[in-house]
């Protein structure tokens, strides 16, 4: 076998002629002379469709492909222009690359199966690529994996809609979720009934129709659109979000009374109840380890108004937990106790629970998962965060889509592989 098609095959390139490789000098790079075969040539760029050449473009360009051996490998190659008739003068297709692209198929695809499977610096490191090019580069292979999925919203029926702040908080996205696959269906830029209605549009009108219940949390704008655009689905309150009301109504009784046992001058109680314990009453009990179980049992002897904070909010837990009819009896009980506790940030939520009473029952009634919806909502609130440094807005959506879109994602060549040792 001449060394030029080992090249091809070690590099996996497909319609493709090697026509010879040198070491650059300068930089220790392989670069590997390459051109498309005659029936790979001259087409567009951007739809592929063959037409006449224009000129030929401006000297050779570089793409970056996957390493050989220790060595980093650039393809190099000439790229005419050619006419298209309704894209006009562009850059011929390649077939090693995608379009404006400076990285190979098969580079994009190793660094997104990595992005999924491994850490952000492992990523950079291994692949020697700064964390705003994998930004580009994942934005790249997710538009490919969505024309591959097909249909994404075939037979959608039960949806969570959510709304997640990125950029320290002064942005947002609306992000859709299938329940039954604990898939994210779709997300865009923007919290209005325009964002929302964009995901109808491409759900189409006939699905809108099919869709059996929408989750969501509360929020005015998504209630109207979904009421607008899908008036038969039963409408939920996600019980992630209800008991965050619950957490936050506890943190603030535990502030005022922290602040009272200050400004009382008990310094030892109000250091219980300073935001160390916060965590402790956070954890689900079962979660506590044996300081934190200390301390619960301190507050517990020292201070009833927090530690009945502590018991509304378990206690709005094993609602959920229950569900069923269980729970919404569960759920009558506890609005209840709420409005009569004397604990006022407790009085003012089970106000505000009384406005969504239907639809949290609802939620209880088709025993609505919160584990799946606190865990997407959990998963893309760090991958906004490891998302810091990319560029675009498209780039952290595309990251998210390929963590949890569901698409199936594989390493560039495996599928040739018969032998696995
Ligand atoms: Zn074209």
């Amino acid at each position: 076998m001449r060394v030029n098609k080992v090249l091809r095959l070690a590099l996996g390139l497909v319609d493709t002629v090697v026509l010879g490789a040198c070491v650059d000098l300068v930089t220790g790079d392989l670069v590997v002379s390459v051109r498309p075969w005659r029936r790979a040539s001259s087409r567009c760029g951007v739809c592929g469709v063959r037409c006449p050449g224009y000129d030929n473009g401006s000297g050779p360009r570089r793409w970056r492909s996957v390493d050989l051996g220790l060595l980093r490998v650039y393809l190099e190659a000439d790229v005419p222009r050619v006419r298209c008739v309704t894209h006009g003068v562009v850059v011929a297709q390649v077939p090693w690359a995608r379009h404006n692209a400076g990285h190979t198929r098969d580079f994009d695809q190793m660094v997104a199966w990595l992005v999924k499977n491994t850490s952000r610096s492992t990523v950079a490191q291994f692949m020697r690529v700064v964390w705003r090019t994998v930004g580009a580069i994942v934005n790249r292979v997710r538009a490919d994996l969505d024309a591959a999925a097909g249909d994404r919203f075939a037979g959608v029926r039960r949806i969570g809609i959510d709304e997640i702040s990125y950029k320290r908080r002064h942005k947002y996205l609306v992000v859709v979720v299938d329940h039954d696959t604990g898939r994210v269906l779709w997300l865009h830029p923007g919290r209005t009934k325009q964002t929302l209605g964009k995901f109808f549009n491409e759900l189409g009108e006939e699905r809108c129709h099919q869709l059996e219940l929408v989750s969501a949390d509360g929020a005015d704008w998504i209630a109207e659109m979904v009421g607008l655009r899908a008036p038969q689905a039963q409408r939920c309150m996600d019980p992630f979000h209800v008991v965050m009301w619950a957490m936050d109504a506890m943190d603030a009784t535990r502030r005022v009374a922290a602040k009272k046992a200050r400004t009382e001058g008990q310094k030892a109680h109000s250091a219980l109840l300073g935001p160390g314990c916060r965590f402790t009453l956070w954890k689900n009990p079962e979660d506590l380890n044996a300081r934190q179980q200390a301390t619960l049992a301190d507050i517990e002897r020292t201070n009833q108004d927090v530690f009945r904070a502590y018991l509304l909010k378990e206690q709005l837990r094993a609602v959920f937990a229950a569900g069923g009819e269980a729970g919404c009896e569960l759920l009558d009980k506890w609005m209840e106790w709420a409005a009569t506790c004397d604990l006022p940030a407790f009085v003012d939520l089970a106000d505000r629970m009384q406005w969504y009473v239907d639809e949290i029952k609802n939620s209880l009634v088709h025993r609505l998962s919160n584990a799946r919806v606190e865990s997407v909502n959990t998963k893309i609130r760090l991958l906004t965060r490891i998302a810091f440094g990319f560029k675009s807005v498209e780039a952290l959506m595309a990251l998210v889509m390929l963590h949890l879109g569901g698409y199936d994602l594989r390493l560039p060549g495996r599928a040739m592989t018969n032998h696995p040792h």
